[in-house]
């Protein structure tokens, strides 16, 4: 069923890769992300709960489908700032592989909103705005791209980015589960993102046209949507949660379950991992740009400054002494 990838299916199996696909017919193309250790090395190493872990893994998947389409070595940030009681989340791909992240939530919130039946990955978000940056580094510019988050979720809210500013029809599904295996419990998410890229750019306009020339022009109005797009809308709107998280489920085979009426031609697959570009380094580099005196208001009880990286937990403490 692939021409082009040149590894054998089994290869791609369901964990922590991304896989781009075409349904030429539907001039449709996308990426299937499905994440295992990567995501529940995120979510376990910070002990969130599981309504929070939901809404992070749906985060994270969202960012690997978007920062896996980069074809430059940068990296790609989606950071989300609301009200609600997940109030910041902040996910890291640095491409080609590595993801990393972290979130900020209100316990007492949390626990209000479990009682309440209002958890959903949603409504733990709230309103407040998502923003998506690009930064190439080096002297290259930042580009962000922000959208309002309003209740909406994660997945309506990257369909708006699309459409806001790129002007490209997409549709995206994200899904987040605990799978229970031998080894014991873990977080599985997935993610499936669609895009109408005719290959004519006239595609659009003829729609519009058609519909101004309409004969009998009541029923047609303007705008109509391309039949393929709804067509490949619609497959995607049949993919169920536990089809994306599903261990079992290679990603080749979920993405033939869907398109393979139209016939899928899937692309070489994407290896991703869990990986934090903390280092020992850095921080004592960050800790010389400060004064003598705010390090010395950082020693912590046992005379030693202690710097705790939010994305991965890792401690570690430095003695002030070494950067006078
Ligand atoms: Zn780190």
């Amino acid at each position: 069923m692939s021409e082009s990838a040149s590894r054998p299916v089994s290869d791609f199996g369901s964990d922590d890769v991304v896989l781009p696909f075409v349904v030429e017919p539907l001039e449709s193309r996308g990426r299937l992300v499905r994440l295992g250790p990567s995501v529940d090395r995120i979510l376990a190493q910070h002990g969130y709960p599981a309504p929070v872990a939901r809404l992070v893994g749906e985060a994270a998947a969202l960012t690997v489908l978007l920062g896996s389409a980069l074809k430059f070595e940068g990296r790609f940030q989606v950071q989300t700032r609301t009200e609600g009681v997940v109030d910041m989340i902040v996910i890291d791909f640095d491409a080609p592989d590595r993801v990393r992240g972290f979130a900020r939530f209100n316990a007492e919130g949390l626990a209000q909103a479990i009682a309440t039946h209002e958890a959903a990955p949603a409504q733990l978000l709230g309103r407040g705005h998502l923003a998506l940056t690009i930064d190439q580094g080096g002297d290259f510019s930042r580009y962000q791209g922000v959208v309002p988050l309003d209740g909406q979720g994660l997945e309506q809210a990257a369909h708006q980015y699309f459409l806001q500013s790129e002007q490209i029809p997409t549709v995206v599904r994200l899904a987040v589960a605990e799978s229970v295996t031998g080894d014991g419990v873990s977080w599985r998410a997935g993610g499936l993102m669609m895009q109408f890229l005719p290959q004519s750019v006239d595609r659009m306009r003829q729609a519009d046209l058609h519909s101004g020339d309409a004969p009998d022009g009541a029923n047609i109005q303007q705008g109509v949507e391309d039949d393929a797009w709804v067509e490949a809308k619609s497959l995607v709107a049949t993919i169920e949660d536990h089809e994306l998280v599903d261990p079992t489920l290679s990603s080749e085979r979920l993405l033939y379950r869907l398109f393979h009426e139209r016939g899928v031609k899937v692309f070489e697959g994407q290896s991703v991992q869990h990986a934090c570009s903390c280092s020992t380094q850095r921080i004592e580099d960050m800790l010389r740009g400060f004064t003598v005196q705010e390090r010395k208001d950082m020693v912590g009880d046992n005379g030693r400054i202690g710097v705790t990286c939010e994305f991965c937990s890792t401690h570690r403490d430095f003695d002030p002494k070494d950067f006078d």
